[in-house]
């Protein structure tokens, strides 16, 4: 049902604050202002899907944008170039942090304002879904004080939240954190942040820069986008720094191939890096309308070949006046990767791309995005519906398969491997990058 305003009595400054609260209200994360022939569409993103929420007629279109541009400090008078503002506010005891987006289109200037919500990275990384042996391991990573953290995923799939729910628990007073990033999504207390600014040539590589000289002991980067990021993350890692970021890749395998193509030199690429946390949100079912069914035969074949488990009966959503569609809320679903010594030799070496998948998803206890995805189906916490949305079987499968029928394969490339490694005198070179002070000049 759409809603409806009085636009004749309400003035539309009372509207926009209706719908900004009301969206908040409901755990959206962007309301849409998509200009039509006839009326201005308003719709929100609730759990990942856009819903229609309401028409306003063409007469009132020109004002609610303008009214949004206003409190957002966008120029009214510009309409033909895109704009970009932020709202800091409160409206009804609502601490409001919106970022907005105004863009022009063939039917009129288009807004969508992104609805920021910290209270995920608030509860604490405890409490962003992983499984008791991937927080383990997640734990044990951040615990050592250099290498790199990679956080990976689609847009909107949670990275920022994991990141800065992984800096409030670094977060001492003993301790100098500096980040980088475009946009600062979430102020935290303590930590120095910087907005990088391309425009005047504030980049992240500079930024990076200047921020190696501000005695670090965690740095980090909002996301590594270009070769010359990641070239300077590697190194300031080597150097005895912790450095955190996101990349958009799926998995542990193609994050590591997305860094070799990004022309980072091998020895140091697997000498910084610590681990991989790839991600994805799920929609989680509603538990007061969840139900039971059956599985049918291609799903219990799905969790026999995934999980070796026979499940007779899954959780799918169901209908109730508290949800919408079955689902209420996200849950993350996750891949762990805590880079071991054979999978920093096989990055250094330029092992073939089928060894290093053997060697993350079978040399280690790696639970793959789908066995997660699952195990969450299982406990009744997202349906097969979803994970079968998010994650490519055919990919999936193929690296479960490569763990079950390579198990010969992998003893030997190990050997290999250590074999190459007696003969390689570059790990030695390592050290020495490390202890060498002029690698901080870059
Ligand atoms: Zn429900």
């Amino acid at each position: 049902m759409l809603r409806k305003f009085d636009l004749e009595k309400i003035p539309i400054v009372e509207i926009v604050n209706d719908i900004i609260i009301d969206a908040v209200k409901r755990d959206a994360s962007d309301i849409h202002f998509d200009p039509h022939d006839n009326f201005l569409l308003v719709r929100i993103r609730i759990d990942g899907e856009l819903i229609d929420y309401s028409e306003i007629p063409n007469a009132y279109q020109k004002n609610l944008i303008t009214r949004i541009k206003i409190i957002s400090g966008m120029n009214i008078t510009e309409s033909r170039l895109p704009q970009d503002g932020a709202i800091k506010t409160k409206i009804k005891d609502y601490d409001l942090d919106l970022r907005v987006s105004a863009l022009p289109t063939n039917k009129g200037e288009k807004v969508v304002i992104r609805i920021l919500d910290y209270t995920m990275s608030a509860q604490g990384l405890e409490k962003l879904g992983f499984s008791d042996k991937n927080l383990k391991k997640v734990r044990e990573m951040i615990k050592v004080p250099n290498g790199i953290i990679l956080v990976t995923g689609a847009t909107g799939s949670g990275k920022s939240t994991t990141v800065y729910s992984i800096l409030s628990k670094l977060n001492k007073e003993n301790i100098n954190i500096m980040s980088v990033e475009d946009p600062i999504e979430m102020d935290i207390e303590g930590i120095n942040q910087i907005q990088v600014n391309s425009e005047i040539g504030l980049t992240f590589a500079n930024v990076l820069r200047s921020i190696l000289r501000q005695d670090p002991n965690i740095i980090m980067i909002g996301e590594i986008r270009d070769t010359e990021t990641a070239q300077i993350a590697v190194r300031a890692s080597i150097t005895g720094h912790l450095v955190l970021s996101t990349l958009h890749t799926n998995n542990s395998l193609t994050t590591i191939e997305r860094l070799l193509d990004m022309n980072v030199e091998r020895y140091l690429l697997g000498s910084a890096l610590t681990g991989i946390i790839s991600q994805k949100l799920a929609r989680r079912l509603c538990p007061n309308c969840k139900r039971k069914r059956k599985t049918i035969e291609y799903e219990k074949d799905l969790f026999k070949k995934t999980l070796n488990k026979d499940i007779e009966e899954i959780y799918v959503p169901g209908v109730c006046a508290e949800c919408t569609g079955g689902y209420k809320g996200r849950i993350a679903i996750q891949e762990v990767l805590t880079i071991n010594e054979d999978i920093k030799d096989a990055i250094a070496n330029n092992v073939r791309k089928e060894e290093l998948r053997n060697l993350v998803y079978e040399r280690t206890d790696t639970i793959t995005l789908l066995q997660d995805g699952l195990n969450k189906v299982i406990n009744g916490e997202t349906s097969l519906e979803e994970v079968l949305k998010l994650i490519e079987l055919d990919d999936s499968i193929e690296n479960i398969e490569a763990e079950n029928n390579n198990l010969k394969n992998v003893s030997s490339i190990t050997e290999d491997v250590t074999n190459i490694l007696d003969k390689n005198t570059n790990q030695i070179d390592i050290s020495n990058i490390v202890q060498e002070p002029e690698v901080i000049d870059f």
